[in-house]
């Protein structure tokens, strides 16, 4: 459930007009919700285990309003670099909370890490390892570790964004990782706490969780027989969310949370999850204003002034996303189909596809819906298209949590050398 909802004609998220702040802040904007972040983190918690750590995956969007909205509610984080390290600490989430993930963590951002004191690295190979012992060791620290198993278990979900199998770069092969288990064991910097696994994202099914979960706990049976003390599993992110309505919707986080239970009772390990999609992406919409209406020879076009830079799911990963009118249109009215495409210069500046929408105009508002996660965070200005403002609702309430980036910002991102200046 969101709190983007049509009242008195008008797409509102809470209390606050879309097109009202639409006039205010001008188009496209991206605009999210406090109440639909709070309501997501709240359903995750009281659906896995108590006690479990919920590491907010602030890679989905790491605006740093959302963070510290997250952060008052109780969430730690999972991050993936040094700069996702510094925003999760400035947004106040304790360190204590906040778990580290990646294939290509840097001896200085393990440095940050183990300096800031976080709560655990999650090891993807066995020369991030040796890495880890020698930073930790040169603190005099002992860093807490997990290492990600790759399950080579088949999520079901976009190419791009699977990362269980054998195929990817992520994690440590079971075949692997009884190995650098016992490795990790003798190194004087590095205490294991726990296995870590995470398979993908978007992902729409129990089954290959549940899969990868329960090879998870035959391994903790092993390692624990091999003589390791492992008191912590960390099972990711990557429950997926509904862009649009089908009669195959993903599973509900109680139903996850109680197979998660099942998969792990009698094991005795605290758990920890990332979820990132499921807390943010209903949280956000994507505002948009149509520039044209130009008519094809096969089909109409909706050029509207968002962009694939501003939201690159659907060019990255053939994403759905539901596009409304942000004028409530009214009961019966006709539904002409549009591609609805952006201004930049490539074909795949394209959000959707022969779609049914109410008839449009010049002018008119459209919301992207579900732009909440892998959105902003993934904007880029290409064509000199200045980052489009981000804009946090809080009941009546509104703030510019991300200003809109002007030329002179574009300008002065740049430098002119010597030779080119006289
Ligand atoms: C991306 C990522 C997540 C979050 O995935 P979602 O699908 O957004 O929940 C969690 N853990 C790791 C290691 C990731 O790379």
């Amino acid at each position: 459930m969101n709190h983007f909802q049509y009242k008195d004609g008008v797409l509102c998220a809470e209390g606050v007009r879309l097109d009202l702040l639409a006039e205010k802040v001008g188009t496209p904007f991206y605009c999210y919700s406090t109440a639909t972040f709070a309501r997501h983190y709240k359903v995750f918690v009281e659906a896995v285990p108590t006690g479990s750590l919920v590491a907010y995956a602030i890679k989905a969007n790491d605006n740093l309003a959302v963070l510290k909205t997250l952060a008052q509610l109780g969430a730690g984080a999972d991050v993936v670099s040094g700069g996702e390290l510094a925003k999760a600490l400035a947004a106040g989430i304790p360190a204590g909370k906040i778990v580290f993930s990646g294939v290509g963590k840097t001896k200085d951002e393990m440095r940050s890490a183990l300096e800031a004191g976080i709560y655990q690295f999650n090891v993807e190979s066995e020369p991030e390892l040796a890495a880890l012992d020698e930073v930790a060791r040169s603190l005099g620290k002992r860093a807490p570790v997990t290492l990600r198993v790759n399950p080579d278990v088949d999520a079901k979900t976009h190419a791009k964004i699977t990362t269980g199998t054998a195929e990817t770069k992520f994690g440590i092969p079971f075949s692997r990782a009884r190995e650098a288990y016992a490795h990790a064991a003798r190194m004087a910097g590095i205490e294991i706490v726990g296995v870590d696994v995470h398979i993908g994202s978007q992902i729409t099914e129990l089954e290959p969780f549940e899969t990868a979960f329960t090879r998870v706990r035959e391994f903790v049976g092993t390692l624990r027989g091999d003589g390791h003390n492992i008191t912590r599993l960390d099972l990711g992110g990557g429950l997926g969310v509904p862009y649009e309505n089908s009669n195959m919707p993903p599973p509900d986080p109680s139903v996850y949370g109680a197979m998660v239970a099942r998969v792990t009772k009698d094991l005795g390990c605290t758990l920890s999850f990332e979820p990132g999609r499921l807390i943010a992406a209903n949280a956000g919409v994507l505002v948009s204003k149509v520039i044209y209406v130009k008519k094809g020879e096969a089909k109409d076009f909706l050029i509207i002034d968002a962009g694939m830079n501003d939201l690159i799911r659907p060019a990255m990963y053939e994403a759905h996303h539901e596009i409304v009118a942000v004028t409530e249109p009214k009961v019966g009215s006709p539904r002409p189909r549009y591609d609805v495409v952006g201004p930049v210069c490539e074909t795949s500046d394209l959000f959707a596809s022969s779609r049914p929408l109410p008839e449009l105009k010049s002018g008119d508002l459209v919301a992207i819906l579900s732009a909440g996660a892998y959105g902003a965070v993934m904007a880029g200005d290409y064509n000199a298209r200045p980052r489009v403002p981000e804009v946090l609702v809080h009941g009546e309430q509104w703030g510019i949590v991300r200003p809109r980036e002007t030329y002179a910002d574009l300008i002065a991102k740049d430098r002119i050398p010597d030779w080119l200046s006289s």
